[in-house]
């Protein structure tokens, strides 16, 4: 019998070589060089993250088998006995994915090659274009042509949009405002423009980031059909998660939903009914690979495709750990890529790279990613209150961001 590798130390790895703060974990083991990373990153409470990571995970965890990586995840789900939360599900995920990554060097294998091999060579991405305008969103979904990219999510003004008209009460707090009923009718006309510009062979995405009412979001579902979006993404919000029943009966627009879903009871309806085309969830924030491969494999009995959540406040082991599942993954459907700066490509070495709109893997056993914590250190995170989620409604009432 070989010698049982075990945990030897948790770390957690803090670092904001851009907008972000990204939360890492490095588990140590006891064969001397080999460690594994993980992406626990919830930007925005962060401290909360490492304390659970370092005050309670960590103790846990030390003196256990690497090679268990079910039950260390099924152990670390129910230890705490209250689940399901965000800041835990991210400790838990930054564990999980430096598992699946030590598995993968112990095996000299890449992750994909453990969750049953490839399907595909690289996956399929889309960009953000934007713009403060139409013909602004036009020029930019463009330039991305231009790279190669066959799927472009399209914003004009960011989420929300920018709101013209405005009017607040007499004594309205400060707050990132926007207006909803606008928000219909510029994006409906922005989307027309750019696809009447474009042509019909691009592939065009829209994220409405939860913020219409339902009957606000179906009637835009049913408006923007004709022109054919390769998917809707966050028509709702996830406690709206009901009127999909609504959404489904009324449009033919797929519709991609789950970046902030963190519980079982969120994403199982919305597949078993074939109430949505997309699940998107952002795999650290439902726990790392493990369940993300289960909810994969669930989706695809139901023919629901994925398209993991992939914005700039997921680390670039996150982005390695969403590729490796996209490569194997029967049912993938697309990959969100935030294209990192060049900090973000030394910080963390192995970052995988897109060519022509195509994400492609550099074969490394494990997840092939590694970090330089020397450099890491020089961006630490800072502290600051975040002021895009103090999002209201024109009247000053507080509004899902
Ligand atoms: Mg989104």
């Amino acid at each position: 019998m070989p010698e049982t590798v075990t945990i030897q130390d948790v770390q957690t790895i803090i670092t904001q070589p851009a907008g972000s703060r990204l939360i890492i974990v490095k588990l140590i083991t006891s064969e001397p060089g080999l460690y594994g990373l993980g992406c626990a990153t919830f930007t925005q409470r962060f401290h909360a993250v490492h304390a659970a990571i370092d005050k309670h995970l960590k103790p846990f965890l030390i003196g256990r088998d690497v090679d268990r990586i079910e039950e260390i995840w099924q152990m670390s789900m129910v230890n705490s006995y209250w689940r399901n939360g965000p800041v835990l599900n991210n400790a838990i995920s930054g564990v999980d994915q430096a598992l699946w990554d030590i598995k993968g060097k112990r095996a000299g294998m890449p992750v994909y090659q453990l969750l049953g091999g490839k399907c595909r060579e690289a996956a399929d991405t889309y960009a953000h274009a934007g713009g403060k305008d139409k013909h602004e969103v036009v020029d930019s979904v463009r330039k991305y042509q231009e790279q190669g990219y066959r799927h472009i999510r399209i914003q004009m003004g960011g989420y929300g949009g920018q709101a013209d008209t405005l009017q607040k009460p007499e004594g309205a707090p400060d707050g990132a405002y926007y207006n909803p009923r606008e928000y219909c009718r510029r994006m409906l006309d922005m989307i027309e423009h750019v696809r009447t510009e474009v042509g019909p062979e691009v592939e065009l995405l829209h994220d409405i980031h939860e913020r219409l009412r339902p009957s606000d979001a179906i009637q835009f579902g049913k408006d923007v059909e004709p022109f054919k979006l390769f998917f809707l993404e966050d028509a709702l919000a996830p406690e709206d998660n009901e009127w999909f029943n609504h959404m489904r009966t009324q449009c033919a627009t797929p519709i991609a939903m789950g970046e902030l879903f963190n519980h079982p009871h969120e994403w199982t309806p919305l597949i078993q009914n074939r109430l949505i085309d997309f699940i998107r969830m952002h795999v650290s924030q439902m726990g790392g690979i493990t369940p993300a491969r289960n909810v994969a494999a669930f989706a695809n009995m139901f023919n629901v495709r994925t398209a993991w959540h992939g914005p700039g406040d997921t680390s670039p082991v996150g982005h390695a750990a969403n590729l490796h599942l996209d490569l194997w993954a029967p049912n993938f459907g697309i990959q969100e890529w935030c294209r990192f700066n060049e900090l973000c490509y030394e910080i963390f070495p192995g970052l995988p790279e897109v060519r022509n709109g195509y994400l492609y893997p550099n074969d490394k056993p494990g997840l092939g990613i590694d970090i330089n914590e020397e450099l890491a250190a020089k961006y630490p995170p800072k502290d600051e209150i975040i002021q895009w989620t103090q999002t209201r409604s024109p009247d000053g009432s507080p509004m899902r961001p």
